[in-house]
């Protein structure tokens, strides 16, 4: 079963950035790709990055903050007001 995200939230602009990654810290074990449910990470020419849109995506789990044993996601959720969210359950 596929869950429509899109059709079960909404998003309220003016986050700014709240997700970044330290590339010096990556030590590339993809972990953020594999939990990301929103498939929101990337990996090219062996560098991590996240997608340039994904405030628009991101459904603030931060499970890839907490999988990056190497610490080199940092993630703060956004200000009350702004980013997802859930309006039916
Ligand atoms: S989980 Fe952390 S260390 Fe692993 S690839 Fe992602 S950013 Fe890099
Ligand atoms: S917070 Fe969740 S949805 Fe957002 S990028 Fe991280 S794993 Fe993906």
């Amino acid at each position: 079963m596929k869950i429509d995200i899109e059709n079960l939230t909404k998003r309220i602009p003016g986050t700014g950035d709240f997700i970044s990654i330290d590339n010096d810290k990556c030590n590339n074990c993809v972990r953020c790709l594999i939990i990301c449910i929103m498939n929101l990470w990337r990996k090219k020419d062996g560098k991590v990055y996240i997608i340039d849109d994904y405030k628009s995506k991101c459904v603030e789990c931060a499970s890839c903050f907490q999988v990056c044993e190497a610490g080199a996601i940092k993630f703060k959720y956004p200000a009350g007001g702004t980013g997802i969210v859930f309006e039916k359950g």
